[in-house]
């Protein structure tokens, strides 16, 4: 969050945000199951401005093989901001920032994998964002909640992901980036679809009512995610089922 004196900012017009959203808004969502041929699982999903891709490798063995856990697999999330995704060009490279994101994230979605099912091995997912519009972090664990799944990933569930901040006084769901750089807070929350919070952060201030309002609105927020990412699923494995019906002449007529 840039500290700057956002009084000369105005973040409403006849009651709707910047791009026209209401407070409890999120941004237009787009989810895109099984992108990567090479990968066992994938995802792209865009929110908003945001633009992002996940790979899911594994589980596989681990190397170095000293990182092997004995009773359970590792996960490993690697979070990268690609140069080109910001307005002002990214060094290349790993980061404070983009180690921090790595932890928050994998311990966001590790609470509903099943590693002891694969013990000695290793889950890899790897998180590229191509465009940042504020919450990436947010979109990496939405996109890399599905990428699991499609990995056929033994999960208790998917992980849902989306912040709420504070603007002119006023709590408004999934910040974008004029929100969150001047905006007064930004919390950025990830659930089980049961409500169970594996992610919850904050930068600025708010007061207890205001987290909690925060809190909820975000809740809320991936409970609507969580909606679009199971669709997605849905969609693409039935898709699937479809194709392997086709009459077996119809098929031979491609060869
Ligand atoms: N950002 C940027 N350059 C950077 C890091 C971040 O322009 O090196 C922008 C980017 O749009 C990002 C936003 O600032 O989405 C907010 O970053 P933050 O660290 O709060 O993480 P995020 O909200 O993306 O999870």
């Amino acid at each position: 969050m840039i500290a700057m004196d956002e009084s000369n900012i105005s973040f409403f017009k006849d009651g709707c945000r910047l791009d026209g959203r209401k407070a409890d808004q999120l941004r237009p969502l787009k989810i895109e199951v099984g992108v990567l041929a090479r990968a066992d699982g994938s995802c792209y999903i865009e929110m908003g401005g945001n633009k992002v891709i996940a790979a899911v490798y594994g589980p596989r063995e681990v190397h170095p093989r000293h990182l092997q856990e004995v009773t359970r697999a590792i996960v490993r999330y690697r979070y990268n901001m690609a140069s080109f995704s910001v307005e002002e060009r990214k060094r290349p490279g790993p980061d404070r920032r983009s180690y921090e994101l790595s932890k928050v994230s994998r311990e966001a979605l590790e609470p509903v994998i099943l590693t002891s099912y694969f013990p000695r091995s290793v889950i890899d997912v790897f998180v590229e964002v191509l465009q940042a519009d504020a919450g990436t972090r947010t979109a990496g664990i939405n996109a890399a909640s599905v990428a699991l799944a499609d990995a056929g990933i033994p999960m208790k569930s998917l992980i849902s992901s989306c912040a709420a901040g504070k603007v002119a006084d006023t709590i408004v769901l999934d910040p974008m980036k004029e929100e969150d750089n001047f905006g007064q807070a930004d919390l950025p929350v990830a659930m089980t679809p049961n409500g169970d919070i594996t992610l919850l952060q904050m930068d600025g201030g708010l007061s207890p009512a205001e987290l909690h309002e925060a809190v909820e609105m975000a809740m809320n927020g991936c409970r609507q995610i969580y909606e679009l990412q199971r669709k997605s699923l849905v969609d693409k494995y039935s898709q699937l089922e479809s194709l392997s019906q086709v009459p077996e002449q119809e098929a031979e007529a491609c060869d």
